[in-house]
């Protein structure tokens, strides 16, 4: 075994222990961390099939904003991690808050469809869909399915995941620092992306971003 491949296992023992310790204190926490729990395995589980089917892609493109790294490194640090940590050991009880069931619930009903949104925006890209920006040899512009009147829908998908975080994580810092972090990551990479894709794709990115929303389709639209 590399020494990469020895890193990944142990790294994978201590999440296990950590998520075995995260249920084990769910009383201290709430049921809600079964739930959030089972919404990190429904999101790897819609992800990683693309993934492996995209790591065929060849990428002519990369489009270089240097600190994509460092911020897609914050969203799961903040939005994984730290949770994560905070659930299995206590570490911000500090900074706890109460949630009523009745908001874990409307939590989980938001959910629902979020998930769907986010398992349709990579079946609908395709092979088109990428973890950092970046083009690849025949890159086709999507303006179909989801992508017909918004044009970010797995972002919109991504920012209702960690606005219900803090329903289902009872925490200031641990149920918040997710959407903190995709927040700064949003509003930086947002611009990037679609002067990478007007500059592939020229009029007819600039006239689908005029029949479509960022996030919601435009009002008044088909
Ligand atoms: N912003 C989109 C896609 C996120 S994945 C969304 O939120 O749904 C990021 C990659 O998707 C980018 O590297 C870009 O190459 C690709 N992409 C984004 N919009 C696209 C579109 N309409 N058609 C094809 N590829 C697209």
């Amino acid at each position: 075994m590399r020494v990469q491949q020895v890193a990944q296992v142990i790294m994978a023992l201590i999440g296990l222990v950590a998520v075995a310790a995260a249920l084990w204190r769910w009383q201290e926490t709430s049921w809600a961390t079964f739930v959030w729990i089972a919404s990190q395995i429904t999101l790897v589980a819609i992800r990683t099939p693309f993934a492996r089917e995209n790591r065929q892609n060849t990428i002519t493109a990369k489009h270089a904003v240097s600190i994509e790294q460092v911020l897609l490194a914050l969203v799961s640090i903040f939005g994984f991690f730290m949770p994560l940590l905070h659930l299995a050991t206590g570490l911000f009880d500090f900074a706890n808050y109460a949630v009523p069931n009745w908001a874990i619930g409307a939590g989980i009903a938001i959910l629902l469809p979020t998930y769907w949104l986010f398992w349709r925006s990579h079946a609908d890209l395709g092979r088109n869909w990428s973890v950092t920006l970046e083009l690849r040899e025949d890159h086709g512009l999507v303006t179909s399915g989801v992508y017909r009147s918004v044009r970010h829908p797995m972002y919109t998908a991504i920012w209702l995941m960690y606005l219900v975080q803090p329903l289902l994580i009872h925490n200031w810092i641990a149920g918040f620092g997710g959407l903190a972090a995709f927040a700064l990551m949003y509003f930086v990479r947002v611009p990037h992306e679609e002067a990478m894709m007007r500059e592939q794709f020229g009029q007819a990115y600039t006239d689908y971003s005029a029949r479509t929303g960022r996030l919601w389709p435009r009002l008044g639209r088909a």
